[in-house]
């Protein structure tokens, strides 16, 4: 599959890990918006939000309790963000389920930035 989220997954294409376990990885965005800006996406694919199901839905779950221990491990106490942008007018650009973990700095919150 020409999937280029696999593919860092597969190591066929070079990122700076954050971690990894059986069921997620998590690297850092090569374009970052805010100080800590990390991207944790399941091992196995599935092409966004609008595609999880009752079958495949157990990998949030994990990526969630990474997402907590990962930022908890880094020292992060005074907060982050975690979006996964789902199709066009989200802005998706990959096709692979991925959840942006934000932090480092205060957030405003509107639906044109993430940060
Ligand atoms: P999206 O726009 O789909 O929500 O997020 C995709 C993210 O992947 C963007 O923030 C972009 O900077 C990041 N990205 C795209 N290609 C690469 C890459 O080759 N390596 C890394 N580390 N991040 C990438
Ligand atoms: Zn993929």
């Amino acid at each position: 599959m020409d999937c280029l989220f696999c593919k860092i997954i597969a190591g066929e294409i070079p990122s700076t890990k954050v971690y990894e376990d059986e069921y997620c990885y998590a690297f850092k965005d090569i374009n970052p918006i805010a100080p800590i800006h990390w991207l944790f996406i399941p091992k196995t694919h599935i092409s966004g939000a609008s595609a999880v199901t009752a079958e495949n839905a157990d990998v949030v779950g994990r990526i969630f309790t990474a997402i907590a221990k990962v930022t908890a491990e880094a020292g992060i106490t005074s907060g982050f963000r975690v979006i996964t942008n789902c199709g066009e007018d989200a802005g998706q650009t990959v096709p692979h389920l991925h959840f942006h973990v934000l932090a480092g700095q205060p957030m405003g919150w509107s639906a044109e930035s993430g940060v």
